[in-house]
């Protein structure tokens, strides 16, 4: 027995009735071809699929047999901090909490990362880095940046989770494009409303996703983004003179993290090819992911903790790029300055326009 297809309509959701060569919806008076609605049908059930992530496992590596550098574990009595380093360090402020040393420990020889990215801006040039940037931040108070001392500097290479996968994707979305003319009586506007449906792969590569508990998540990310072509296999030499995290968020934890940036990129990299419409809605995406693999980095950030009036500020600074993140101290009698200077600008502004007014 033959089985009757019935077409609902996009538009309005009525049903559809064949008439010559179209669909037609007596609701809205709307027509559509057999093959728009066929694909747009398609299209519609891919896309509200779910999603499906696979990644691959992750095999933890360990430290032994190291030559070059011998390391030792370091612990901050304050915030519980784990740190391995070469064992002649000496004292370091603890670079996650900056309120006390560090304290060497018992090493264990476990969590070797699969690779790195060397550290490519000293202490001298990120410092010189966090003074540039400080110039930029607004009401910052003088006695601030005199105070800066490079010994609270330290370089950490804080551990992310990689991610690599090449991800098939089904995206629709909601677009409009709005055509005006008028003639001698009415101005007339009408506005066309598309559903966008697209099809394609994407291929990731090196997804980080911050694996440490005691870095701020924001700052991680913010410090972004790092060159993965200066990334090396790991080698315990390139810790000489460094702190090297271990990782305490497990790559299984990282995984949603990295779901929701594989899938926002996603939706970014088809955003281009929606070009054209006066506006594009993201409505539905469903992606896939085949050759997921997961790896355990090292990236190189410089960290310097401030106390300032009471209160700690944190800042982070790419140890391949110099790029600065964190937040500054508001000199309030500088802001209520800038605040007052304003407010008399304006009253002044305001006088003059009531007198222009006045003479008018
Ligand atoms: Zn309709
Ligand atoms: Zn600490």
């Amino acid at each position: 027995m033959d089985t009757i297809n019935s077409y609902q309509c996009p538009c309005c959701g009525a049903p559809l009735v064949f008439l010559g060569e179209e669909l037609h919806c007596d609701s809205c008076d709307n027509s559509f071809s057999v093959d728009a609605i066929n694909q747009m049908n398609e299209g519609m059930e891919r896309a509200c699929r779910e999603s499906k992530y696979d990644w691959g496992n992750y095999e933890p590596r360990s430290y032994e047999a190291e030559g070059g550098v011998n390391l030792a574990n370091y612990s901050c009595q304050s915030c519980g901090a784990e740190i391995t380093g070469d064992d002649t360090l000496g004292a370091t402020v603890c670079p996650y909490c900056g309120q006390s040393t560090v304290v060497k420990s018992q090493f264990e020889g476990t969590l070797r990362p699969d690779y790195l990215i060397p550290f490519c801006v000293d202490k001298k040039a990120a410092m010189e880095a966090f003074l540039e940037a400080t110039k930029k931040a607004p009401f910052l108070p003088d006695s601030f940046r005199e105070r800066t001392k490079i010994e609270e500097m330290a370089g950490v290479y804080v551990p992310f989770w990689m991610f690599d996968c090449d991800c098939d994707a089904f995206l629709t979305f909601n677009a409009q494009r709005i055509t005006t003319w008028s003639d001698s009586n009415y101005r007339y506007t009408k506005t066309d409303f598309y559903k966008l449906l697209r099809q394609g792969g994407v291929g990731f590569a090196n997804i980080p996703v911050d694996g440490s508990k005691k870095a701020d998540d924001t700052y991680m990310e913010a410090v972004e983004p790092f060159d993965y072509h200066a990334a090396v296999e790991f080698d315990s030499a390139y810790l000489s003179g460094y702190l090297a995290d271990k990782y305490d968020v497990s790559h299984e934890e990282s995984i949603a993290r990295a779901n929701e940036r594989v899938k926002n990129s996603t939706i970014r990299a088809f955003d281009h090819t929606t070009a054209g419409y006066v506006s594009v809605f993201p409505d539905r995406a469903s992606v896939s992911f085949s050759n997921g693999k997961v790896r355990y980095a090292l990236l190189p950030v410089w960290m310097l903790n401030m106390k300032y009036e009471g209160q700690m500020y944190q800042y982070a600074i790419n140890g391949q790029s110099g790029k600065v993140v964190g937040k500054y101290p508001v000199d309030k009698k500088k802001k209520w300055k800038y605040f007052w200077k304003v407010t008399a600008i304006s009253a002044v502004v305001s006088a003059a326009a009531a007198a222009l007014l006045l003479v008018l």
